[in-house]
């Protein structure tokens, strides 16, 4: 059986953890996943994507990106070390995206972060297995990595923006924003 494929689970294919809208990319990526990136993707497929399909009545998740060589994370403008190389995050659509997002925080992901364009309408949603050597702050609502730094688990973001503005998720699908842009508690 050809690597493309394979069943990561029983509603995604490592067809689709190789999706990319750059032409010809699929087939770089494909040259470019490892054993332990296809066992990364297949945790998160199985242990994100699928529970989180069924919470969402069955309906579609589709993807927009998940597995990224370096060169089409630069590309994107990924973040550097970005889950999305080691194939344990995932940039998805869905038709209720709001409620996607929030449906993810019953799962224990590494992030979910829902991006919206500058009327607040989501763009995609971003969803990552935790790192195995990743351990939980409850009180910061983060992931402590080995280096001491922290991964906030929920985030929305305004990619319209540049830089990129991040804003911690304090509860609420729609964020309320003030007039000088801090988020409204
Ligand atoms: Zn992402």
């Amino acid at each position: 059986m050809k690597l493309i494929d394979m069943k990561l689970s029983p509603h995604f294919t490592m067809k689709e953890a190789c999706t990319s809208k750059s032409k010809g990319a699929q087939a770089d990526i494909l040259l470019y996943v490892t054993a332990a990136i296809a066992i990364n993707a297949t945790r998160l497929s199985n242990e994100v994507l699928e529970p989180l399909r069924m919470v969402l009545d069955d309906t579609p998740v589709t993807i927009n990106s998940w597995i990224r060589t370096p060169k089409i994370n630069v590309a994107v403008s990924g973040s550097k070390g970005s889950q999305h190389l080691d194939g344990l995050a995932v940039d998805f659509y869905h038709p209720d995206m709001r409620t996607a997002y929030d449906a993810l925080a019953h799962l224990e992901v590494g992030q979910r972060i829902i991006y919206l364009d500058e009327k607040e309408k989501p763009l995609w949603v971003h969803a990552s297995m935790p790192g195995l050597d990743w351990e939980w702050w409850e009180g910061k609502k983060s992931w402590k990595k080995p280096d001491g730094s922290f991964v906030l688990q929920s985030l929305v973001c305004y990619p319209s923006e540049t830089p990129k503005r991040y804003i911690p998720f304090t509860g609420r699908a729609t964020p309320v924003l003030s007039a000088q842009g801090g988020l409204v508690q």
